[in-house]
């Protein structure tokens, strides 16, 4: 019997047969947890972190000595040759936008190889939001190259590629898409391709929801320049805000000039006492992306016992945290949405609705009982009300929490005769 909550013994019995199934891949996960774990603690005593680090600065922030090793312990970890990690990046989208604008000029041409990218990044491209002050107001060319049978399609990227390419983007996780995350492999393999045609050319790489699942991350593998944000696998769930770029130092260095003003650049930036959550997020980071994988692994496993579409499948080697569930209907994701919720450590008591979202063509439901809003590597579920009815749920700062948030789930759609 589940202790403290009420689930029917249907889904406690599947519940435990997909715990079973889960076995290997849990096993799998470990293993990188582990591996990632000792790469960041062996950083942290290479650069001898001590409570001096801690030390809040105001004002200008001239030689934080706390922001400025965070960085040198940062780029080591992601296997960069500098990182620019900041409490100041307001989320994911404005860290990307920074280094976008830090390394493009006008007359340049970028190149995203993954198809059409994230949502709010069409704004900052300049897909869509004339006169917003995109990179095509700025003069920077956009092209794509579309995803082929939902993999990259390496063969049309080398014949893209030209002298003129200055940057090749590749968005490595699925964002809210259904198509597969990539490799860190398959990132090198683009590089490989890219450099070959260009070997000057810049390879960007969104890094959201992709850190610390695999042992290796894309700077590893000839990625120039990686962007990502602290309130997703990064901040370990202990970062309340912030981003990070990280990569060559040139490139690092004028995206700090984007970031502050040219000439100041990394000098300046007072951390107000951040910096501790920041050191401890990072520390926490391999662990937490550990617990996200696992409770992906065991809602795909769980649902798919159900009946229902899921993707990844439980059994399938994972390189970002998301899960996709094809539900079925609208009254399904509704009825999953609230289950999550019901469970969540915060906000439990309230009840999820769809609505009009700014931005997105269809209603949309959402649970989200975060420590810190907006938080995706907390447990997190979001569902466009279309079809072909997909809910994308994402992190889960421990398992346990989120198996039970899983079954509260099932137990909210059974409980409405909707479970299959
Ligand atoms: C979350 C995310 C972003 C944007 O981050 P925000 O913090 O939501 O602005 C960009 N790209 C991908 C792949 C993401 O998952």
């Amino acid at each position: 019997m589940i202790p403290f909550f009420n689930i029917s013994e249907k889904i406690e019995n599947a519940s435990e047969n997909a715990l079973k199934m889960c076995c290997n891949q849990f096993e799998k996960i470990n293993e990188i947890t582990e591996y990632n774990q000792l790469k960041v603690q062996k950083a942290f005593i290479e650069f001898g972190i001590s409570e001096s680090h801690f030390v809040p600065s105001t004002g200008y922030g001239y030689g934080d000595r706390g922001r400025e090793t965070l960085d040198k312990v940062w780029a080591k970890v992601f296997g960069a040759e500098d990182a620019l990690v900041r409490h100041n990046f307001t989320c994911g989208t404005h860290t990307l936008a920074t280094a976008l604008f830090g390394v493009l000029r006008p007359g340049d041409k970028m190149l995203c190889v993954t198809g059409t990218p994230y949502d709010t990044i069409h704004n900052v491209i300049g897909i869509t939001g004339q006169g917003m002050g995109s990179l095509k107001d700025f003069g920077v060319e956009y092209n794509e190259i579309p995803l082929k049978d939902e993999r990259i399609d390496l063969k049309a990227i080398e014949a893209a590629v030209n002298s003129s390419t200055t940057m090749v983007y590749i968005q490595r996780s699925r964002g809210y898409e259904l198509r597969p995350s990539l490799s860190v492999d398959e990132i090198g393999q683009i590089c490989t391709a890219a450099k070959r045609k260009n070997p000057d050319v810049i390879i960007m790489v969104d890094n959201c929801y992709g850190e610390f699942t695999e042992k290796r991350e894309p700077c590893e593998v000839g990625a120039d320049l990686i962007a990502g944000s602290l309130i997703k696998n990064a901040g370990g769930g202990i970062a309340s805000t912030g981003g990070y770029i990280a990569g060559r130092s040139d490139l690092v260095e004028k995206c700090a000039y984007r970031l502050t003003t040219p000439g100041l650049g990394k000098e300046v930036g007072a951390t107000l006492g951040l910096n501790r959550e920041l050191y401890m997020g990072l520390f926490f980071a391999p662990h937490t992306v550990g617990e996200a994988l696992k409770s992906s692994v065991f809602i795909s496993a769980l649902f798919e016992s159900f009946g229902y579409d899921v993707t990844p499948k439980y059994n399938e080697d994972r390189h970002d945290i998301v899960q996709c569930l094809g539900l079925e209907n609208p009254e399904s994701l509704v009825a999953f949405c609230q289950g999550i919720q019901s469970g969540s450590p915060i906000d439990s008591f309230v009840l999820p609705e769809p609505w009009d979202m700014p931005g997105y063509d269809s209603k949309v439901v959402m649970a989200a009982g975060a420590f810190t809003l907006g938080s995706s590597i907390e447990l997190s579920a979001d569902a466009p009300i279309r079809e072909p009815y997909y809910a994308w749920i994402q992190g889960g700062l421990n398992f346990h929490s989120a198996k039970i948030c899983a079954m509260l789930a099932a137990q909210q759609m059974e409980d409405k005769g909707l479970l299959k």
